[in-house]
């Protein structure tokens, strides 16, 4: 062949190559969506290089945008079928383009990362030279399924960190809330109690100072479970385990809940003789206090609460009665997780972070024991923990 001849043979096939790459890249920035991007760009490819069929195997996650393969072009059967299937699976594996006859298999590459194979039915006598803008092809399209993916995982990470956000400033709303009422509560009083023009009888202080009491213990109470909580979260809570009077601590605990309520009567039943525990006496009283407080609280017509501690194999069991509100059964199994409060109108009223349940978890079952509880809407709930002995 004429020297010439040939250089103007090769000009024409890089003209071709290029020109044909020129519309990849058009394509690729025109279209909408991944798959009709890929779509059209193989399409654009096959009437550029005259193939009959092409296969895209793509084993990349992406999202909704997703595809798994895609065919273009009249799918061949038989022998013809499983050879290109194999050269496929061959080229993924090898990360290598293979040729065979009129198969040509192209890995989809980026960097070290295999996303799939891309293979072409083409005619026997396909000129070598072509062979390269398949292999530039298939450089693209895996070049933009991997920018595909990685704007869908920064939408993904901009999504989560939008929901930390706000649950962020929903957390730190809810902290404010519930410190902003018993403290508006105690500076209403002192301000009442400082006015000069009124002077108040020895009564009517003490009753200001009862609800001041009761006001910075509901704050104490806010602050206590949020420090158990973190240091729960940093397995942090330690448990100081001696022998201790259960039925000793159970009578503390209701005495204490029943100087907070005069509507409510609190009455506990302990056996003369209960097997001897080893417990963290300060924990376990921020066991009962939280059942205590809560069985007040939810029980807003006053009423009775019981508790009732009683000897078991291997274990004492304590169990909190009241005749409250209740617990819909769906909703007994995550009372116990952290900062899951029951939105009903009750609880709406109520101050509460959906943590004292929560804390009462974490303690019993650093001691070993089990905490669970029984509930009917309208009746009453019975929460129950054992230490064992
Ligand atoms: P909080 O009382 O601060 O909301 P808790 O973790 O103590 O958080 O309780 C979680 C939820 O379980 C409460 O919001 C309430 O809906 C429900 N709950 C807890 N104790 C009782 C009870 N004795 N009676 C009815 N509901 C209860």
């Amino acid at each position: 062949m004429r020297p010439t001849l040939c250089l103007t043979r090769e000009v024409e096939s890089l003209r071709e190559q290029v020109s044909a790459l020129i519309l990849l890249n058009k394509v690729f920035a025109d279209a909408e969506g991944l798959r009709s991007r890929v779509q059209m760009a193989l399409a654009v490819l096959m009437r550029a290089v005259g193939a009959s069929y092409c296969l895209l195997e793509c084993s990349f996650s992406l999202g909704e945008d997703t595809f798994q393969s895609l065919q273009l072009g009249t799918e061949p059967t038989g022998a013809l079928h499983k050879a290109l299937q194999e050269h496929a699976q061959a080229a993924r594996e090898s990360r290598q383009l293979l040729r065979q006859d009129n198969i040509i298999a192209v890995p989809l590459c980026v960097q070290d990362l295999g996303l799939g194979a891309m293979t072409l039915l083409v005619a026997e006598d396909f000129p070598p030279d072509r062979v390269k803008i398949v292999e530039t092809a298939a450089q693209q399209v895996a070049a933009i399924i991997y920018a595909a993916d990685l704007l869908r995982r920064e939408r993904e990470a901009g999504d989560q960190l939008r929901e930390l956000d706000k649950m962020r400033s929903d957390f730190v709303a809810m902290v404010s809330h519930e410190l902003r009422t018993p403290l508006t509560c105690i500076k209403g009083f002192v301000d009442t109690l400082l006015r000069s023009d009124i002077n108040w009888s020895e009564t009517e202080q003490g009753e200001f100072l009862r609800s001041i009491k009761l006001s910075s213990e509901q704050a104490l109470r806010v602050v206590e479970d949020l420090l158990s909580v973190q240091q729960a979260g940093q397995g942090k809570v330690a448990i100081v385990a001696k022998t201790i009077d259960l039925g000793h601590l159970v009578a503390e605990s209701c005495r204490r809940a029943q100087s907070t309520s005069s509507n409510h009567t609190i009455l506990w039943t302990v056996p003369a003789t209960l097997p001897i525990v080893r417990a963290d006496f300060v924990r376990l009283s921020q066991v009962m206090d939280n059942l205590l407080h809560n069985a007040i609280k939810y029980s807003p017509l006053g009423g009775e609460v019981h508790v009732r501690v009683r000897g078991m194999l291997g274990e004492v069991e304590v169990a909190v009665i009241d005749h409250g509100v209740g617990i819909p059964p769906a909703q007994l199994g995550r009372v116990f997780d952290q900062f899951y409060r029951i939105d009903n109108s009750l609880s709406r009223k109520t101050e509460g972070l959906g943590l004292g349940l929560a804390i009462v978890r974490t303690i019993v079952l650093l001691h070993g024991g089990r905490v669970w509880a029984e509930s009917s809407p309208g009746t009453g709930s019975t929460f129950y923990f054992t230490i064992p002995n």
